[in-house]
C-alpha cells in the first residue's frame, strides 16, 4: 500500500512550505515515485516514518488491520517532540523553528557575494542542515569558501543564523581535514605565538628598526613601545604585516605619535588574528584571546587594538 499525496497536499499536512517538500523529493529525503499528473506516492511506512519525525499522527492505513497495542502505539506518536527529521544525535540543527523560519526564499543566495562559486549557494547549506544532510555538510566545501561576512544573514528577512551555522559545521570537521593553510595557521599560533612563526627576536628588531625609520622621518624621538607597563591602548598585529608588508605598521604609529596616545606592543603573544574563529576551533580560539587577555592584564592596559 502506498500514500498518494500532491506536494501541497503534504506541505499542508506537516506545516511546511511547498519547496521544503520538493526539497524533500529532490534530495532524496523521502523516496517517491512520480504520477500520475502530479501525483506522487511514497511507501505506507515511509509515510508513517516521516510522521514520527515530525511528531504528527499518521492517518491509518486503510489496507491495514491494526491491533490496539498498534493504535496505542500511534496516537502516542502526537506526544513526542516536534520536528525530528534527523534522529542522529549529533545533528547540526538544534533548533526547530528554522525549518519553518526559513521561507526557502533565496535572498541569501542573492546578497552572497561569491554565491554560485563552486555551487556555494547558503539557502541549500540551510536546507542540507534542515534536512539531516549532515556528512554531506561537513565533507563539502561550501562552508570553507564563505568568508563568514554575514551579508546573507543580514539580508535574511527571517533571521536564520547562517553564519553560525557555517561555523559549526567547520567545527564538525576532524582537524586533519581542516584545509592546510588555515589549520597551519592556528597550530603554528598556538605553538609559537603567531600564525606565521615568525621568531621573537626577529619581530623585536624588526620593530625597533621600523621605529628607528620613523624617528628619522618626521616623528622625532619616536621608539616602538614594547611592554609599556601602564599604556592606555595594547595594539595587537596581524602576523602578515611584519611578514611581508611592514612598512604598513609604521602608518598606525604616526597616528598615535601625532594623536599623542598611549600605547604599547607586547613583546610575546602579539598576534591579533584568531584563525581559530574562522576554522571552527572553539578551544583554539579561546586559548589565542586568553593571550591577550593575559597581556591586557600583565600590562595593566584599558583598550585593545585589533587589527581586523
Ligand atoms: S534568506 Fe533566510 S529565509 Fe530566505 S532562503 Fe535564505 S535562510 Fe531561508
Ligand atoms: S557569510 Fe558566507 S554564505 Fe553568507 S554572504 Fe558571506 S560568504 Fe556568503
Amino acid at each position: 500500500m502506498n500514500y498518494e499525496f500532491r506536494v501541497n497536499e503534504l506541505a499542508e499536512e506537516f506545516g511546511v512550505h511547498r519547496n521544503t517538500i520538493r526539497n524533500w523529493i529532490k534530495s532524496g529525503a523521502i523516496k517517491v515515485d512520480k504520477g500520475p499528473g502530479r501525483q506522487y506516492t511514497m511507501e505506507w511506512e515511509d509515510y508513517r516514518a516521516l510522521c514520527e519525525k515530525f511528531g504528527r499522527k499518521p492517518r491509518l492505513n486503510p489496507n491495514h488491520h491494526y491491533d490496539p497495542a498498534e493504535l496505542q502505539k500511534i496516537s502516542t506518536v502526537v506526544e513526542l517532540p516536534p520536528f525530528h527529521l534527523d534522529s542522529r544525535r549529533k545533528t547540526l540543527y538544534d533548533d526547530p523553528s528554522w525549518a519553518d523560519t526559513c521561507l526557502t526564499c533565496g535572498t541569501c543566495a542573492s546578497a552572497c557575494p561569491i554565491s554560485g562559486i563552486d555551487g556555494l549557494d547558503p539557502r541549500k547549506v540551510v536546507r542540507m542542515a534542515f534536512l539531516g544532510l549532515e556528512e554531506e555538510l561537513l565533507a563539502s566545501n561550501w562552508p570553507w569558501k564563505c568568508t563568514m561576512c554575514g551579508k546573507c544573514e543580514e539580508a535574511c528577512p527571517m533571521d536564520v543564523e547562517i553564519v553560525q551555522l557555517m561555523r559549526r559545521i567547520r567545527s564538525r570537521r576532524e582537524r586533519d581535514k581542516v584545509p592546510g593553510p588555515i589549520h597551519k595557521g592556528v597550530v603554528t599560533c598556538l605553538e609559537r605565538g603567531n600564525n606565521l612563526g615568525i621568531p621573537k627576536e626577529d619581530f623585536l628588531f624588526l620593530l625597533e628598526e621600523l621605529g628607528d625609520e620613523l624617528a628619522e622621518d618626521g616623528c622625532t624621538g619616536f621608539k616602538t613601545p614594547l611592554d609599556k607597563h601602564g599604556a592606555r591602548l595594547l595594539v595587537t598585529v596581524n602576523s602578515k604585516e611584519p611578514f611581508a608588508e611592514p612598512d604598513d605598521l609604521k602608518w598606525w604609529w604616526k597616528i598615535f605619535y601625532a594623536a599623542e596616545e598611549s600605547w604599547t606592543i607586547p613583546s610575546s603573544n602579539w598576534e591579533g588574528v584568531n584563525w581559530g574563529l574562522f576554522s571552527g576551533d572553539d578551544e583554539a580560539m579561546k586559548t589565542i584571546v586568553g593571550r591577550i587577555v593575559d597581556n591586557m592584564r600583565r600590562l595593566n592596559c584599558s583598550a585593545l587594538l585589533l587589527p581586523e
